[in-house]
């Protein structure tokens, strides 16, 4: 058997452990080598937790689950009990070759196949060093998010503490409470992108969720703990990776507790519960590789303690909640022409407090878990002008591109801005819009403008916009005295 053995591990642990002279734990926590199913040959990162037979022969829950409904289909007539059962009828039992465990003892005796595999490298520890102060991690933000100043300021700082709080485990007796965070503001003002961009930036997996999608357990749903599963697909299937993750869940306000209701809530209210466990942290057995747990499916454990939970939600009628509470506070001594006081106030869901967001729905224990509670601004005219030509990969600016490989350069003039920005403002569903109405223009564009080689400028106008005018053509001449060099000349806007 000794001259199967790999010589790369020359000393592994499962080797060491046979000497008896390391500290037994009971698990391999302290080992550089992971366990291999002695059937299947996964790793226990990919196979899950895995049965340690003696000589340290390691099986996986699946294949464990598999002998053992394959030789309960034989064990008929109790013939496996049988201790004649290698006798079989003379020919030994069909199709099970069974495996003398005491053939196995010894060093050698570990068949080659079983060699671990080395464990990954655990993930570098995290140096408080390394992490990104808030002033730089807000000025990457602001490279691709417009506006919502405050946001980004909250989100920079709570997601700086977070990470300090990992790097250090726990601060002696002073536990350093989990930074998740709450974020409220209307649709399309940038919460999801804005999560997207802070994982980007960081380089940590993401997942993100649509609460409406999450029911208890046992229902027709996703159920909670798919989101951490999500999260491990999202980092690659690495355990160690999905547990300093970011898990973003969408439209919270949607698990608000159902008012006067008389069936069980199993979307609502129930959903929150379920999550309480979640933000906090918790080992969760989630499936790998799949979105739900079956037989076939492994299982790795995932510690949530670590992960960030972000939830963000519209919360419609929230602004309602807060003037009543402010209205209901002025009225105390005061003249009742207050009453419309805040009716006009434009950011009025700044002032949100704990208690309104209770009132919205949402149970205490949860609103309790996200310390963090922030809102967001809806998007101004000027703002969607902004985030059209300002971030890093503004819509503009990826046209712009894309005909300048065809070497046509591509102009908007301010009045186009507006005008798009204020179809946009109609449709009320904030930025989301602007990219669908440009496309909507650009298609005859993209269209047209390869079928001349002629065209070297366009300028998109309000006009054109609006409908009621064309796009600025400008065409190329070759000039008598430079023909090698290219000019442009404007023709007038036609209809087209
Ligand atoms: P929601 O707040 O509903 O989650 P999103 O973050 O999905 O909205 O925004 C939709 C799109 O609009 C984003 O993909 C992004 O391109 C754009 N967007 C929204 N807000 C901003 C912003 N403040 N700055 C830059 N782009 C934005």
């Amino acid at each position: 058997m000794d001259d199967h053995r790999d010589d790369k591990y020359e000393e592994t642990e499962l080797e060491k452990s046979g000497s008896g002279t390391e500290d037994k734990k009971g698990d391999d926590s302290g080992s550089d080598y992971e366990d291999v199913c002695f059937i299947c040959r996964r790793p226990e990162s990919k196979a899950g937790k895995m049965f340690r037979l003696p000589n340290h022969i390691c099986v996986c829950d699946d294949c464990m689950h598999k002998t053992m409904d394959t030789v309960s289909q034989f064990d008929y007539q109790g013939l496996l009990n049988n201790p004649n059962m290698g006798d079989f009828n003379g020919k030994g039992f069909p199709n099970i070759s069974f495996v003398n465990l005491a053939d196995l003892k010894g060093d050698g005796g570990i068949p080659n196949k079983q060699k671990p595999k080395k464990k990954k490298k655990a993930a570098a520890e995290i140096d408080i060093r390394d992490i990104m102060p808030p002033h730089k991690i807000k000025q990457k933000l602001d490279e691709y998010v417009v506006g919502q100043e405050h946001a980004k300021k909250v989100m920079s700082v709570a997601v700086y503490n977070h990470y300090k709080r990992v790097a250090t485990g726990t601060m002696d007796e002073i536990e350093i409470e989990k930074s998740n965070m709450l974020m409220i503001g209307p649709t399309g003002c940038g919460k999801t992108y804005l999560v997207k961009t802070l994982a980007k930036l960081l380089d940590v997996p993401l997942a993100i969720a649509d609460a409406t999608s999450l029911t208890e357990a046992g229902y027709i749903g996703d159920d909670i703990e798919s989101v951490v599963s999500k999260l491990l697909a999202a980092a690659d299937n690495d355990v160690e990776r999905a547990e300093r993750g970011i898990i973003f869940i969408d439209e919270i306000d949607k698990i608000a507790k159902k008012k006067n209701t008389n069936s069980r809530d199993v979307s609502g209210e129930s959903v929150q519960q379920g999550m309480l466990k979640l933000l906090e942290g918790a080992e969760v057995e989630v499936p790998v590789g799949a979105n739900s747990k079956n037989a076939m499916v492994p299982l790795a454990t995932v510690n949530t303690r670590n992960i960030l939970f972000i939830c963000g939600g519209a919360f419609p009628d929230l602004d309602e909640i807060i003037k009543q509470r402010l209205n209901r506070k002025t009225s105390i001594g005061y003249s009742a022409e207050l009453k419309d006081k805040y009716d006009k106030e434009k950011n009025i869901l700044s002032r949100v407090t704990v208690e309104d967001i209770r009132k919205f729905g949402m149970i205490p224990e949860f609103i309790g878990r996200l310390p963090v509670i922030f809102t967001l601004e809806g998007l101004s005219r000027e703002m969607m002008v902004q985030i059209l030509k300002e971030p890093r990969n503004a819509i503009l600016k990826q046209y712009q591109k894309l005909l300048e490989l065809d070497e046509v350069e591509l102009l908007f003039d301010e009045g186009a801005l507006e005008a798009i920005a204020d179809k946009a403002m109609e449709k009320e569903t904030g930025a989301r819009a602007l990219r669908a109405i440009i496309e909507e223009f650009m298609l005859d564009i993209m269209y047209e403008v390869p079928k001349d080689d002629n065209i070297g400028r366009v300028t998109i106008t309000r006009e054109y916009i609006e409908g009621n005018g064309g796009p600025i053509i400008d065409i190329r001449s070759r000039s008598a005295e430079h023909p090698d060099r290219l000019n442009v000349i404007q023709q007038p806007a036609n209809g087209s």
